[in-house]
């Protein structure tokens, strides 16, 4: 149990809101959900899972400069992707009216005034932390003045960035953001997705969402922990219209999510888009949820991942290596073990009848029948990899060389192999041997044990399809904590693309098809293959040092 759920359950013991437990997941619609995202998505969803609550998603579309509904559909995408089921659909916009009447209502309260300063002199007001603000000259001015003016910005008459609305709180408070918070905005250059040109005025995230969360009844406003020094002001805006004692949310922070070797904010990944680093929101490099699927992770995996790290009040970094491993430990159990070739070399069984191909049924994974079996088409021409033959054998090699050792073609028969033969620059061009017909896997005769099983595809079925060799995004552990722009850090063999034989049965591969490249890595059939040309990107390799760490 984390100790947010630790709360909720004392909540519920002392009947704290009859009982009720709702929340909310609440993203700007200014970018896609990254794995970051899907921390506090596992934590908000699942707590109204676990104790019979309510979670709803809620747009927190109150910068209409960024937003869009592209990331509003992605958002709603990703996270039924992830296997989560939103109680309503709201937007903070849904709110505007409410939120204007309220900060009429402040105004009329003298709570809070129109400022015509910059916003550069607003800036050189606030003081620091152990030194008092400085009040606005506007901050007494008359509240019948405050309406006339809010209601100018409001009607288009004031120019953006010429004026804003301030809380009239406390320039000497020492948490900053009592010091006379910006509520209100002119933003008149964007229409807004969603109520167009309706609005001149915007509330700040600070005045919005806690009277959001109040407005929809949300019991436990959960998000991370920058937004602990918020807290007071969250609960002071609810103050000043909510009677003590009443219904009101609650706001609880955990540890925003950071991994090695990637970076977790929208803006950078923004950046890295726009500039053509990668090669969109979901290229497979990307730490975001449809990257991550592209790569070929599933959300069994990203939610194992969740679970496995958990929840605390501190700040950390956690290794890539345990992302990786966990998807490795989702894919070991339902991935289709098949043959790819990267680096083929032809080997002719000079014993094989001329033209045959007889059909070999393989177990997709050795052992679990229940993961079903496929035809794997076996004949005379095989591609097998460079690596497994040397024309120097020697006794620590036990693999293809003409020393005569037996080898297990994987699934098939055993061969020995009996030469070779070389272009005019020495490159092995065809391996030659011989195969033993009662040594069939499967037979009696396909118990007899060798050193080695090497892998193989059938040429004349073996289709050619591209491979996509992914690495981690960036070259350094941490490019937010290094002093050179992040954009200098990216791994420039982040991506390969190369080649590969593999199996006929991939044929019927679908998109998001999972399979283990036998000694090669976890692969996923790519958006962008199609029937001619299949294309699969590699999800990880399968060499894990996290186990041993
Ligand atoms: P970014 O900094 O990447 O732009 P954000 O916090 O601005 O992220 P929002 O759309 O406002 O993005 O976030 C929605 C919710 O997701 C918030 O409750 C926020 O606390 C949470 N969240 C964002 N990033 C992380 C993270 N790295 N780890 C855990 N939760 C996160
Ligand atoms: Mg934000």
């Amino acid at each position: 149990m984390n100790f947010i759920e630790e709360i909720v359950e004392k909540d519920l013991q002392e009947g704290l809101n009859d009982g009720r437990i709702q929340t909310r997941f609440p993203p700007e619609p200014n970018g896609y959900l990254h794995i970051g995202h899907v921390k506090a998505i596992c934590m908000d969803f699942g707590i109204a899972e676990k104790y019979n609550g309510i979670c709803n998603l809620r747009f927190d579309d109150t910068n209409p400069v960024k937003e869009d509904v592209e990331y509003v559909d992605s958002i709603t995408n990703d996270i039924a992707w992830l296997g989560f089921r939103w109680g309503k659909i709201f937007y903070a916009s849904d709110y505007f009216d409410r939120l204007y009447d309220l900060a009429i209502r402040f105004i009329k309260e003298g709570k809070a005034y129109v400022d015509e300063q910059t916003a550069e002199e607003i800036a050189a007001q606030k003081g620091t932390p152990t030194q008092a603000g400085q009040n606005s000259p506007y901050r007494d001015r008359p509240i019948e003045e405050n309406l006339r003016l809010f209601q100018a910005m409001q009607n288009g008459e004031i120019e953006e960035g010429k004026m804003v609305l301030r809380a009239k709180i406390d320039m000497a408070n020492p948490n900053m953001h009592f010091r006379d918070p910006i509520i209100y905005r002119i933003i008149t250059s964007h229409p807004h997705h969603r109520t167009g040109k309706r609005w001149n005025v915007y509330p700040m995230y600070d005045f919005a969402h806690g009277q959001s969360d109040y407005f929809e009844g949300v019991t436990h406003s959960i998000c991370t922990l920058e937004f602990v020094v918020h807290r007071p002001l969250y609960d002071w805006f609810i103050d000043q219209f909510v009677p003590q004692g009443e219904y009101r949310p609650h706001q609880y922070e955990f540890n925003r999510l950071n991994i090695t070797y990637t970076v977790m904010s929208k803006r950078k990944m923004l950046q890295l888009v726009k500039e053509g680093l990668v090669a969109g929101w979901d290229d497979p490099r990307m730490p975001t949820v449809c990257g991550l699927r592209r790569r070929g992770y599933t959300a069994q995996a990203i939610r194992s991942f969740i679970d496995k790290i958990g929840y605390t009040k501190v700040e950390g970094m956690i290794d890539v290596g345990l992302l990786e491993h966990t998807v490795r430990e989702c894919l070991k159990e339902t991935a289709p073990r098949v043959c790819a070739i990267f680096d083929p070399v032809k080997l002719i069984i000079t014993n094989y009848p001329e033209g045959q191909i007889e059909n070999i049924t393989a177990e997709n994974i050795d052992g679990k029948p229940e993961v079903g079996t496929r035809q794997m088409p076996f004949g005379k021409e095989l591609w097998i990899e460079r690596e497994d033959f040397r024309q120097e054998g020697d006794k620590n090699f036990y693999r293809l060389s003409p020393m005569g050792r037996e080898v297990r073609l994987k699934n098939a028969y055993i061969i020995q192999a009996t030469g070779c033969e070389q272009d005019a620059e020495g490159n092995i061009t065809t391996v030659y041997a011989t195969y033993d017909p009662t040594s069939k896997s499967g037979t009696e005769g396909g118990n007899r044990k060798t050193k080695a099983t090497i892998n193989w595809v059938e040429c004349t079925t073996a289709i050619d399809a591209q491979a996509r060799l992914y690495d981690r995004l960036f070259a350094v552990e941490n490019p937010s904590a290094d002093e050179r722009d992040f954009r200098e850090l990216l791994n420039p063999d982040s991506l390969k693309v190369t080649t590969c034989k593999v199996e006929s049965a991939l044929s019927n591969a679908k998109m998001q098809d999972h399979f283990q490249f036998l000694k090669q890595g976890y692969f996923v059939v790519d958006d962008d293959s199609t029937k001619e040309q299949l294309i699969f990107n590699r999800t990880a390799s399968l060499k894990d040092n996290w186990l041993k760490k």
